[in-house]
């Protein structure tokens, strides 16, 4: 007992030190309050993540049950923050047909205040590779990284942008479907659109675990391509987190993510991450299990995507077009 009180007392002691700390940070440097200021529950986070990875979505293959479950849950969290529907559309679903297989990318949106037709797409694809036709043991690819990771940062983003409700463009989040399929959702969703209205595209993948980067750091797709990067570097500058340059040209993960739909148009969309994806044993295996992320690491990133994308959202900045030869 006694041992236990004075851990107690410690803990106290430890903590007010902390907050005094953080008092003492926050009134020194004003960019330090931005990463405090930013509210990411780490607890919904993970929430987010063992529910959309778990077995019961099984894989979430496009066109299956497993996928519908996964729709049902992002629709269910949609309505919860208030997004309203995208263009003419009567639900969050863009329904179209591929290849016989009836498929849907589901779409929220949060009308900006001053620049309500300029958009900023927030996106993340929601399918995976679905089950192991044969074999024993685990046959689930249950693509905790691949990209449930992308969809937790897609819902948590739109969460805390409508409970701030200071943008001043609107933002799309897309979960696209059939990424997995050669990134058909994306080219479905770009076949609509007025891509001159499109002013940036925040596209998240694989963002659960420490990459070669190091801690708290994350790297952009195609970061020379626009000034897209150095506009999150500057926002991030005095947070201790850290945006890189692709640091795998070879891999061409630029052109292997629903960013290109975009980037194809002209529209400076990129991808973020933060997976060694040269040495990690779980890419594409079905061994990516929700418990083999790190939920800080998740929760971190996504912070820094808001900090880091905050002045294209307010409308200060507009990053320049990729121009694809
Ligand atoms: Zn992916």
């Amino acid at each position: 007992m006694k041992r236990i009180s004075i851990f107690l007392i410690f803990s106290l002691l430890i903590l007010s030190c902390k907050q005094y700390i953080n008092a003492q940070e926050t009134k020194s440097k004003e960019k330090k309050t931005a990463t405090t200021t930013v509210q990411i529950n780490p607890a919904t986070v993970k929430k987010h993540l063992f529910t959309l990875a778990s077995d019961e979505m099984e894989g979430r293959a496009t066109g299956t049950p497993g996928i519908e479950k996964a729709a049902q849950y992002i629709e269910n969290e949609f309505k919860r923050i208030g997004l309203s529907y995208y263009g003419e559309l009567t639900s969050y679903r863009q329904n179209f047909k591929h290849k016989d297989i009836e498929m849907f990318n589901v779409i929220g949106v949060l009308e900006g205040k001053s620049k309500k037709d300029e958009f900023v797409i927030v996106s993340a694809h929601y399918d995976h590779l679905g089950v192991k036709k044969e074999g024993k043991g685990d046959l689930i690819y249950n693509g905790a990284n691949d990209d449930a990771s992308g969809v937790v940062g897609v819902l948590a983003l739109a969460e805390y942008y409508a409970k701030k409700d200071t943008n001043e463009r609107t933002i799309v989040f897309v979960c696209f479907t059939a990424e997995e399929m050669g990134l058909i959702g994306s080219k479905y969703f770009g076949k609509d659109i007025d891509a001159d209205t499109f002013v940036a595209g925040i596209n998240l993948e694989l963002i659960g675990k420490e990459p070669k980067t190091g801690p708290k750091t994350a790297w952009l797709t195609g970061f020379d391509r626009s000034n897209f990067g150095k506009i999150i570097q500057k926002n991030l500058k005095g947070t201790g987190y850290k945006l890189f340059p692709d640091p795998y040209p070879a891999f061409n993960l630029f052109f292997r993510s629903d960013n290109a739909s975009l980037a194809k148009l002209g529209v400076p969309s990129h991808t973020f991450s933060t997976t060694p994806i040269d040495i990690d044993p779980d890419y594409h295996k079905v061994t990516d299990e929700a418990s083999t992320l790190d939920i800080g690491i998740l929760t971190e990133t996504i912070k820094a995507v808001a900090i880091g994308t905050s002045s294209i959202i307010n409308g200060k900045d507009t990053p320049t077009r990729v121009v694809i030869k």
